[in-house]
C-alpha cells in the first residue's frame, strides 16, 4: 500500500492580530480540498486558558463549540464553514492545555523518570497531537494557525514545534506568512518595512518564510512584490496580494487568481488531483451578484469595547443571516441594535416605545445567545413586540429562554415570571438551572460544565421545524443512532450544538403547551425543551431553539432554520 501523504502548512501572522489570518488558512483549506486533497485543521492559541469557554466575548469574540463540546475560538468556525466539516477538540489547543497535557504525562511517569522541560517537550506535545489528529483523521495535509503575532513571547514555543518539523522534514512543512502591510495618506504607499521587521523575527526564531500573503487595503502592486521578496528572502513569485474584499468569501478566489495553491502545490511537491473548484465559484458569483436586500436586526449586549463597535461576538450569527441570504439570492442588511435600547431601566418608556416601534423597518429579528441579567428586559419587548406585530423572529438559546419568559408573562398571566439567572427569587421560575448544574456552581467548576456539545432532539410532526429539518440531512440521526438512544425509527431525531445551564423548567410545559406554545423538539427523555415555536395561523416565523443552529451553518449549505427565518423574512 502507498505510504499516505502527510504535509504540514503551518499560518501564522506579522505585525498585527486580526488581519484574518483565519481567513487566509481557512481559504487556503478550501483550494487544496477542491485540489483533492484530504485537509485537517487546527488552531493554536496562545494563552493559559485551556479552552475559550471561560473568556469574555467581548475581549475575545465569541465562544465557538464544536461537535463534541470543545469550546474554541471563532477561526474552528472559519474552518468548518470553509472546509464543510465537523472539528473536534483534537484540532485545538492553547498553551494551557498543552501544558496540562505534558503536566499529566509527567505525573502519570510517561516521560519515564527524565526531566521535563520547556524545550523540548512542549513543542514535541504540539507536534504529537497534530500527528495523531493526522492519523485519526486520515488527513493528508494539517493547515496549523498560530494565533496572536510573531515577536510576542507567547507563541515562540509553537515556532519552535514549527522549526523541530522543519528541520525534520523539510520538504514536507511549509511556512506561510499573513503580513499587514500599513497604509501613511501621505504618500499613498503601502509600506513593507513591518513586514521585513516580521520576517527578521521569524528568522531569530531559525525560520523563514515560504510564502507571504501580504493584507492591505488594496492590492500589493509589483514593487511592493518585489520589494518584500528581495528584502525577506524570497522569489517574488511567492509573495501573494491579499486585499481587504467585500465578502470572506471572495478570498479563496482571490487566492486561487494569484496563484497560491500552484506554489504551495509546488513547495510541497504534489500535483493537484482534481479541480472542484466551481462549487465556490458559484457561490462567490451569487454573492455579488445578490440585488434584493433583507433587512435583520440583531439584538444584543457584547457590542462596545471602548469606543469601538463589536459585533465579533455574534459571527457565527451572522454568518449564518448572510449563508441564507447568499442561498435565497438576497443580500442581508443586518443591524446591531443594543437591548439596552429597550429597557426601562435605562431610558424611560416613552423611549422604549419610540425605540421598539423604529423595529418595524425590519423583516426579521434575532435575539441571540447571552449570559448575565443586564439588559434582559429590553430582550423580553423586543420579543413581546416581534409576536405582536408578527414580525418574524428566531431566538437562539438565551433568545429562546427570554421569549418563553415573555410567553409566561403575557399569555399565561404570570407577570413576575422569569429565568433564576435573572431573578433566583422569582415565584415563577419557568427557566431554571438544573440540579448537576447547580452543583457544579456551588463548587466553582465553571470550566468545560455547561451543557456542551451536540445532544438529540426529537422533532414534532406537523410543526415548521418539522417542515424544516426534512430539507437538511446533515442534521438527521440515522437508524443506528436512534436504536442507540431508544428512539422510534419513524420518528425524526436530529442533533444540535448547546452551550448553557439553564433549561425550560419541565414543570411549566404542560402549562405553556395548554396556552399555545408548540414545543417542537424535545429531548429523547421528553423533559427538556429544545425548540418553540407559535402556531403559524397566530405567527408567520416564531421560532426559538435551546441550542445554536448558527454554528452548523455552512455558505455551501446554510442551516434549515436560518434558511427558513430569510425566506419568510424576505417574503411578508
Ligand atoms: N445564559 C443562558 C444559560 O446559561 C443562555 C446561554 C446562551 O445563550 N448560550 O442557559
Amino acid at each position: 500500500m502507498a505510504k499516505r501523504i502527510r504535509k504540514y502548512i503551518f499560518v501564522v501572522g506579522g505585525v498585527m492580530s486580526g488581519v484574518g489570518k483565519g481567513i487566509a488558512a481557512s481559504s487556503i483549506g478550501r483550494l487544496l480540498k477542491d485540489s483533492g486533497f484530504k485537509v485537517t485543521a487546527f488552531k493554536i492559541d496562545p494563552y493559559i486558558n485551556v479552552d475559550a469557554g471561560t473568556m469574555n466575548p467581548t475581549e475575545h469574540g465569541e465562544v465557538f463549540v464544536l461537535e463534541d463540546g470543545t469550546e474554541c475560538d471563532q477561526d474552528m468556525g472559519n474552518y468548518e464553514r470553509f472546509l464543510e466539516e465537523n472539528f473536534s477538540s483534537k484540532n485545538y489547543m492553547t498553551t494551557g492545555s498543552v501544558y496540562l497535557s505534558v503536566i499529566n504525562k509527567e505525573r502519570n511517569l510517561e516521560y519515564q523518570g527524565k526531566c521535563v522541560e520547556v524545550v523540548p517537550h512542549i513543542p514535541l506535545e504540539v507536534i504529537q497531537k497534530i500527528n495523531n489528529t493526522l492519523d485519526s483523521s486520515k488527513a493528508e495535509i494539517a493547515l496549523v494557525e498560530i494565533g496572536g503575532t510573531v515577536g510576542e513571547y507567547q507563541n515562540i514555543l509553537f515556532l519552535e514545534a514549527v522549526r523541530i518539523l522543519k528541520l525534520k522534514f523539510p520538504k514536507d512543512v511549509l511556512l506561510c506568512l499573513v503580513s499587514y502591510l500599513p497604509l501613511l495618506n501621505k504618500d499613498n504607499e503601502l509600506k513593507t518595512k513591518p513586514t521585513q521587521y516580521a520576517v527578521k523575527t521569524l528568522n531569530s526564531a531559525g525560520l523563514q518564510p515560504d510564502i507571504i500573503l501580504g493584507r492591505a487595503a488594496f492590492p500589493l502592486d509589483d514593487k511592493r512584490k518585489e520589494k518584500i521578496a528581495f528584502n525577506c528572502n524570497l522569489r517574488k513569485e511567492d509573495v501573494f496580494s491579499a486585499p481587504d474584499v467585500g465578502s470572506i468569501y471572495q478570498v479563496p478566489l482571490n487566492f486561487k487568481k494569484e496563484g497560491v495553491d500552484k506554489v504551495i502545490l509546488e513547495k510541497l511537491s504534489l500535483k493537484r488531483r482534481v479541480n472542484l473548484f466551481g462549487r465556490w465559484l458559484k457561490l462567490t458569483r451569487k454573492i455579488s451578484s445578490a440585488q434584493k436586500k433583507v433587512s435583520i436586526g440583531i439584538v444584543g449586549k457584547y457590542f462596545s469595547s471602548g469606543a469601538f463597535v463589536l459585533a465579533d461576538s455574534y459571527i457565527s450569527v451572522i454568518e449564518a443571516v448572510k449563508h441564507a441570504a447568499f442561498e435565497l439570492g438576497l443580500k442581508a442588511e443586518i443591524s446591531w441594535l443594543d437591548a439596552s435600547d429597550f429597557d426601562e431601566t435605562y431610558h424611560s418608556s416613552a423611549e422604549v416605545r419610540k425605540n421598539l416601534e423604529q423595529l418595524r423597518i425590519y423583516q426579521g429579528i434575532i435575539v441571540p445567545g447571552g449570559f448575565g441579567s443586564r439588559a434582559t428586559e429590553g430582550k423580553i419587548k423586543v420579543i413581546e413586540f416581534a409576536r405582536q406585530k408578527k414580525i418574524p423572529f428566531l431566538g437562539l438559546c438565551y433568545g429562546m429562554q427570554l421569549a418563553v419568559v415573555e410567553f409566561t408573562r403575557h399569555l399565561l398571566g404570570l407577570k413576575e415570571a422569569n429565568s433564576t439567572e435573572i431573578n433566583p427569587a422569582t415565584p415563577f421560575p419557568v427557566i431554571d438551572i438544573l440540579p448537576e448544574q447547580k452543583e457544579k456552581i456551588r463548587e466553582k467548576k465553571f470550566g468545560g460544565t455547561m451543557r456542551l456539545g451536540a445532544w438529540p432532539a426529537v422533532i414534532k410532526e406537523g410543526t415548521i421545524a418539522f417542515r424544516t429539518y426534512l430539507q437538511s440531512k446533515r442534521f438527521l440521526l440515522n437508524s443506528w443512532e436512534k436504536r442507540k438512544l431508544g428512539v422510534k425509527e419513524e420518528q425524526l431525531v436530529i442533533k444540535e450544538r448547546h452551550r448553557h445551564r439553564y433549561e425550560v423548567n419541565p414543570d411549566y410545559l404542560e402549562a405553556l403547551k395548554k396556552a399555545g406554545l408548540i414545543i417542537s423538539g424535545i429531548s429523547p427523555s421528553g423533559r427538556l425543551a429544545e425548540i418553540i415555536e407559535l402556531p403559524q395561523k397566530a405567527h408567520p416565523f416564531f421560532i426559538g431553539t435551546q441550542f445554536h443552529p448558527e454554528l452548523t451553518s455552512w455558505p455551501l449549505d446554510p442551516h434549515p432554520l436560518f434558511k427558513e427565518f430569510i425566506r419568510v423574512s424576505a417574503s411578508l
